[in-house]
């Protein structure tokens, strides 16, 4: 297959780069960090530096502005070598950082992106519950407002980066009763539950991100594969999340 015929000169140099980092950095750790269930910071430090994980956000909220297949090739290049890189990428971008991005408000936008985008901590999408994954329309998670803030309780699970992440976009039910028309996303905020390696590796940790009383990881899966990947999770006890973290 002649390659012109899908891929600019961009995207081949970008394939090369990726490729170079997998086979130089990722390789090497890839079977121990899979055995042990590591999540592999140093790494995620320099996928940043690369701007691996904000490929498609545009150059004005700190990512690399990059087109689509771009974004595939890098997720491609990455998981030949380590699925869970491959995932860590995904899942940052397209679960933690494009609900952001699509329907957050411009003060949203500049607050959490260039953090998600430059790979500063790591963030996540919190919808999957016991009684939720499919069909979001299960969800049990509430948010009720009271005044200037909505008090959310309930419990996410099989949620990527939900240890190791600071920024997770949260869904919870706002009007009972109308499924998955009654449900609303909010921005929520934790430090990373891996604050000693995150701070060896020089990333993962921003102090100025509020620690929201009540939220927090909770279990971390023991997964068969993907394991360098990071899994859990997370716990919501009346949490109160500001009315301006309500997502758009
Ligand atoms: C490694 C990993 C990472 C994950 N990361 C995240 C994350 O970051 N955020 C998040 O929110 N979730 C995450 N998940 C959860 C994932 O999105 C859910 O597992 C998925 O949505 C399925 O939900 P469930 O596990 O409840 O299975 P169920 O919805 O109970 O489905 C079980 C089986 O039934 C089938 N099924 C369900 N409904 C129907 C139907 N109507 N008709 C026919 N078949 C049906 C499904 O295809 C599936 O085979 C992750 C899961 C894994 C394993």
């Amino acid at each position: 297959m002649d390659d012109a015929l899908y891929f600019s000169e961009q995207h081949v140099a970008v394939r090369e780069m990726v490729r170079e980092f997998a086979r130089d950095e990722v390789a090497p750790v890839a079977a121990r960090f899979d055995a042990d269930a590591t999540f592999p910071w140093a790494n995620v430090k320099r996928m940043g530096e690369l701007g691996l994980l904000g490929v498609p956000w545009s150059e004005a909220l700190g990512g690399a502005g990059l087109d689509l297949i771009s974004y595939m090739i890098v997720i491609e290049e990455l998981a030949k070598v380590d699925a869970s890189h491959g995932l860590t990428v995904s899942a940052h971008t397209t679960l933690g950082t494009s609900p952001i991005v699509h329907f957050g408000t411009e003060e949203q936008k500049l607050r959490y992106v260039p953090l998600l985008a430059a790979g500063k901590v790591m963030g996540g999408f919190g919808l999957t519950e016991p009684e939720a994954g499919s069909d979001a329309g299960g969800t049990r998670t509430m948010a009720v407002r009271k005044k200037d803030h909505y008090v959310l309780n309930g419990v996410k699970r099989f949620i990527t980066h939900g240890h190791v992440g600071e920024i997770f976009v949260v869904t919870a039910v706002t009007t009972p009763g109308q499924g998955t028309k009654g449900i609303s996303s909010f921005i929520l905020t934790k430090p990373t539950g891996d604050l000693e390696a995150a701070a060896a590796a020089g990333v993962g940790h921003d102090p100025s991100l509020p620690a929201m009383r009540g939220f927090r990881a909770g279990k971390k899966e023991d997964k068969l594969g993907w394991r360098a990947s990071d899994t859990a999770e997370l716990i919501m006890e009346d949490v109160e999340v500001p009315v301006e973290n309500r997502l758009g």
